[in-house]
């Protein structure tokens, strides 16, 4: 474990601290730090940060790591792995560092931001950071015009698990896109079905933001339910699901085969391209980072957007593993009002600005997070009608009915 100058001086948010540390086997990795810096220079939200993550390395060291503890930088983190994948030493700045100080917090109560503690409080009650009831989590079946098959009323067996995830399935704007995917699933003849009512948050973020109790306790019910129903394999709507699922779930013995949408639909490519019509569009694409920098995948999204006839396709000056956070991963969509008070601007207000410099009229994206943030980012920095933020499964589904 990584000593401090005075173990005496530990106080009790520190000592929490050191505990989780000393319970994950990436812990020892903090002693390979170099300080070169590159993770407090690649940092976006670092010049928010009263100790971006060098500077909270060295006075972790230092034995000053109360002080940090009860600084702004445990909650100004927004997971989008840019330090850790730049990191020359490989420290797990992102899913160890970061989650451990939380998780000393949250232990202690002390400092929680109130917006993050009722999205937890809601996941726990409910299953669902909005705190929506289990019982609605289907509702958008009826409002598609296509037979969707609910497997908590018809448990038959499947090809393709449809996990929908939380914001797809009950935000208004989000359910968009789930229609959108559930018509083209059933255009290309996929034997699919959801969980319906039985779904529960998969919880990446929950984990990511210190809760590892609750990502637990999400892991057995959702491994619980997966080993009820057959099927071939999984597809997630939600990048932050995809990454739990691939990477997480399986340490816990839940291993199912797992697909993005988007792999799924690039992997179907020849037979969706003759169904998609034209679409006059200039298009830039925004990387999810927990597709992208966290999972290597840069190919599906671009491949689908570039079948569709009539595009033109221009990347961001920062794209792929250089992307730019929308700042909604890692528990950043419920510590925005926190995020705002110290950084004065959004991720999402800066990435819809580089996104209207490429000329593009529409800025794709392939993650809820992404949608529901930059919608928001275009009208505050006043973008209306400039640029149009649009999931890729939308256009898929305007293309193929034009
Ligand atoms: S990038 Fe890695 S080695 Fe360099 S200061 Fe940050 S944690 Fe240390
Ligand atoms: S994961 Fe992103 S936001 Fe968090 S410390 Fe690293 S670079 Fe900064």
């Amino acid at each position: 474990m990584v000593q401090t100058a005075s173990r005496e001086a530990r106080g009790p948010l520190t000592q929490a601290f050191f505990d989780r540390i000393a319970a994950v086997a990436e812990g020892e990795k903090l002693k390979a730090c170099i300080q070169c810096g590159i993770c407090s220079g690649s940092c976006p939200l670092g010049f928010a940060m009263q100790y971006p993550p060098r500077r909270l390395i060295a006075s972790l060291r230092a034995g000053v790591m109360e002080q940090v503890l009860q600084s702004n930088t445990p909650w100004l983190c927004v997971a989008c792995y840019t330090c850790t994948a730049r990191c020359p030493s490989a420290v797990g700045i992102t899913d160890m560092l970061f989650p451990a100080m939380r998780e000393a917090l949250l232990m202690q109560g002390v400092g929680v931001p109130g917006e993050l503690q009722t999205a937890l409080e809601n996941t726990f009650r409910h299953g669902n950071p909005l705190g929506e009831p289990p019982s609605k989590r289907a509702d958008w079946i009826q409002e598609v015009d296509v037979p969707v098959t609910d497997l908590s009323a018809d448990p038959r067996e499947v090809d393709i698990l449809w996990l929908v995830e939380c914001y797809p399935a009950y935000h208004v704007r989000a359910k968009e896109t789930v229609k959108a995917l559930a018509r083209t699933l059933h255009a290309l003849g996929a034997d699919f079905g959801v969980l319906g009512q039985e779904e529960r948050c998969v919880g990446d973020s929950q984990r990511l933001v210190g809760e590892n109790g609750l990502f637990e306790m999400l892991v057995e019910e959702n491994g619980k339910t997966l080993d009820r129903f057959q099927f071939r394999q999984i597809i997630v709507t939600d990048p932050h699901a995809y990454n739990a699922l691939k990477n997480e779930y399986p340490k816990y013995g839940v291993n199912y085969p797992v697909q993005h949408y988007t792999q799924y639909l690039a992997s179907r490519l020849e037979e969706l391209r003759p169904m998609l019509g034209e679409l006059n569009h200039t298009i830039t694409f925004h990387d999810p980072c927990y597709l992208g920098r966290r999972n290597g995948e840069y190919e599906a999204p671009r491949q689908l957007i570039q079948a569709i006839p009539g595009v033109t396709f221009v990347e961001m000056e920062r794209n792929r593993e250089n992307g730019l956070c929308c700042g909604g991963g890692g528990g950043g969509m419920w510590l925005d009002s926190f995020a705002y008070e110290y950084a004065k601007e959004r991720l999402s207000e800066k990435r819809v600005r580089e996104a209207a410099r490429t000329g593009a009229d529409v800025m794709a994206v392939c993650c809820p997070n992404d949608l529901l943030r930059f919608e928001d980012a275009v009208k505050v920095v006043g973008l209306e009608g400039k640029l149009v933020v649009k999931d890729i499964i939308e256009l898929i589904d305007e293309a193929r009915k034009g």
